[in-house]
């Protein structure tokens, strides 16, 4: 059994084609895969460059629907998408996610007071904000928009929610910020993203940390897969690694989704 359930396409910043991953997923022996183009909205309405807006994601669920019934029997396709959590946008989010019956919903925060912390033209001003205030400040003050994604109730998963370590910093002493997080992602039935985006970072590790997935675990919070492929190449990026390290802490199924619905399935 081989999921991903983090893919970006032509529909946001990723540079390959749903047909083209859909091919790889088979020929890689995937047998469940999910679309999770990004939807980043902004309060004033406007959507990011690299984003999905009220137009083009008309024709994303569309293309979506339209090749899963394709290869029906081949391979299972999940209409998704990666919503960026900004404050002020919620009402926004609300509606556009009304209008779809998307089988999952993933919750991301790239954002801090207008600074895009994953981009590498903004790395500066992120390195700027530790220089003033120390990382563990911004870890925190991350973690609490990570929160109040979850509050919103519009998420199935979490992503990648370390990803503020990017740069190549980790907490000295994050522990009760992360520990307040997790349990309020477990208060809300909330499903963790484990992915491998980190390894092709500078900080070249998993999201999450290793003591973030074991207190998930601890606390019962169920886990995913996904690679974050912006390309057919990353489909499968350390997927095995991936596999080990939910394996390494406890768990035994992850998590899939099927219109909103969580499915428990076995890691073989
Ligand atoms: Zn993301
Ligand atoms: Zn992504």
């Amino acid at each position: 059994m081989r999921i991903n359930y983090h893919i970006h396409t032509l529909f946001s910043d990723g540079s390959s084609s749903i047909r083209d991953y859909c091919e790889i997923a088979i020929q890689k022996g995937f047998e469940e895969i999910a679309f999770t183009d990004h939807l980043t909205v902004f309060p004033d309405g406007s959507a990011d460059p690299h984003s999905l807006n009220t137009i083009s994601i008309e024709d994303y669920v569309k293309e979506i629907k339209s090749i899963s019934l394709e290869y029906e029997g081949r391979l299972i396709i999940r209409l998704g998408v990666e919503v960026d959590y900004i404050p002020g946008s919620e009402n926004i989010i609300e509606k556009i996610l009304e209008g779809y019956d998307f089988d999952l919903v993933i919750g991301s925060v790239h954002f801090i007071d207008n600074v895009c912390i994953d981009s590498l033209k903004h790395r500066n001003l992120v390195e700027n904000m530790i220089r003033e205030n120390g990382f563990d400040s911004l870890y925190s003050k991350y973690l609490k928009l990570v929160s109040k994604a979850v509050e919103t109730g519009f998420f199935n998963i979490i992503g990648h929610i370390d990803i503020v370590r990017i740069w190549g910093f980790n907490p000295a002493d994050g522990l009760k910020d992360e520990q307040k997080v997790l349990e309020f992602i477990k208060e809300k039935g909330i499903c963790l993203e484990v992915s491998s985006r980190g390894l092709r970072q500078p900080v070249s590790s998993i999201y999450p940390s290793l003591r973030i997935l074991k207190r998930a675990y601890e606390l019962g919070i169920p886990v995913t897969i996904g690679t974050d492929a912006h390309s057919v190449e990353e489909i499968d990026y350390a997927y095995d690694f991936l596999i080990e390290y939910v394996k390494s802490v406890g768990y035994s199924h992850i998590t899939l989704f099927d219109k909103r619905r969580p499915l428990k399935r076995k890691i073989e």
